[in-house]
């Protein structure tokens, strides 16, 4: 039996199931959890879905996403089946993470990096999102799309293809976008949500990450300090996407972020345009993430000693680097 056979296989026979995103959520991770866990519910299992953090208020506006909870609301629930999507280690489900040990975990994703830390684990490297996974299984189980969750599954397809101009925007990822517009999806809506709803305090924080930019050759990076999101009244939501303008510029090769958010917590944003496997170098730092998209984060550290570390490790990648497309 494949391996997506088995996947579906275990689905169909448990009725008790959690299914779990990471910490940090993006739209790929917020339209697999609501997706597959919507999914599921229409197969008449009893499902519970759950993220260890915010989900920012754009996201709310997709149908099953507010059925998303919490870790403090999920404390007397014991699912038979664990299912983990979007995510290539299991510390990127947060406080979760302790539960994995004692439940049978399934995980789904498509990072390069991924640990396979399930006991049964469905990564596919050549899929752009992990959404389209959940879309071919709930396909598969037999789940009736209507235009609402067509919508929320269309949405992850969208964000982890940076709207279908990435790297990874391929036929397959098209053709099922097409498949989920023929089923209800709205593009427009998806794109005005996520790409049409900057505040005015978001404009400055992007002119601030501006302000603070160094460019060393191929290399392009900046940084926001908690004090800059602080006096502007951000938090760290506000600066998604933010990397990817950094990317934008000619002749660049490698962009990378720091973001302090709270006091002492760092996350690393890199891109890369063509030859630079940044998801090697978030690796060696004890985070993930693809080739041309990889992150990790810090915590009780100074932002100046993270910007040190990671700048001399990736200098020291992109010597000679060139000559190796990753
Ligand atoms: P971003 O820079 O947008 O936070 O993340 C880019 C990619 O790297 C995403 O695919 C994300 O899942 C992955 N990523 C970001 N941060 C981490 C991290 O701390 N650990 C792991 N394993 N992956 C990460
Ligand atoms: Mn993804």
């Amino acid at each position: 039996m494949t391996k997506f056979l088995s996947v579906i296989s275990q689905l169909i026979s448990e009725d008790n199931i959690l299914v779990l995103g990471h910490v940090m959520p993006d739209g790929d991770d917020i339209s697999s959890v609501a997706s597959l866990a919507e999914g599921l519910r229409r197969l008449g299992k009893k499902v519970r879905a759950a993220i260890d953090d915010q989900i920012p208020w754009y996201y709310k506006l997709f149908f099953a996403v507010d059925s998303i909870e919490s870790f403090e609301q999920l404390q007397d629930f014991h699912p038979d089946l664990i299912v983990v999507v979007d995510c290539s280690s299991p510390d990127r489900v947060g406080r979760f993470q302790n539960l994995l040990k004692n439940s049978k975990t399934i995980v789904i994703d498509h990072h390069e990096t991924n640990l396979m830390f399930g006991d049964l684990n469905f990564v596919d490297v050549t899929s752009a999102s992990t959404a389209q996974i959940v879309y071919n299984m709930n396909k598969a189980m037999g789940v009736v799309y209507d235009p609402e969750l067509a919508t929320t599954n269309y949405l992850g397809l969208a964000t982890d293809t940076g709207f279908f101009k990435y790297s990874n925007t391929d036929a397959n990822v098209l053709k099922i976008a097409a498949e989920l517009v023929e089923l209800g999806a709205k593009p427009y809506f998806v794109a005005s949500v996520i790409l049409e709803n900057k505040t005015p305090q978001q404009f400055k924080l992007l002119a601030k990450m501006i302000e603070h930019m160094k460019i060393e050759g191929e290399l392009v990076y900046s940084w926001l300090s908690y004090e800059d999101y602080l006096s502007l009244g951000c938090n760290e939501d506000d600066s998604s996407g933010f990397v990817s303008e950094l990317r934008s510029m000619k002749d660049i090769e490698v962009a990378i972020l720091f973001t302090e958010f709270p006091k002492g917590e760092i996350h690393v944003s890199f891109r890369s345009k063509q030859w630079l496997n940044v998801s090697k170098i978030a690796s060696a730092l004890g985070g993930g993430g693809h080739a041309r998209a990889a992150g990790c984060s810090y915590k009780n550290v100074e932002l100046e000693k993270v910007i040190d570390e990671v700048l001399s490790l990736t200098r020291e990648a992109m010597v000679g680097g060139r000559h190796e497309v990753g």
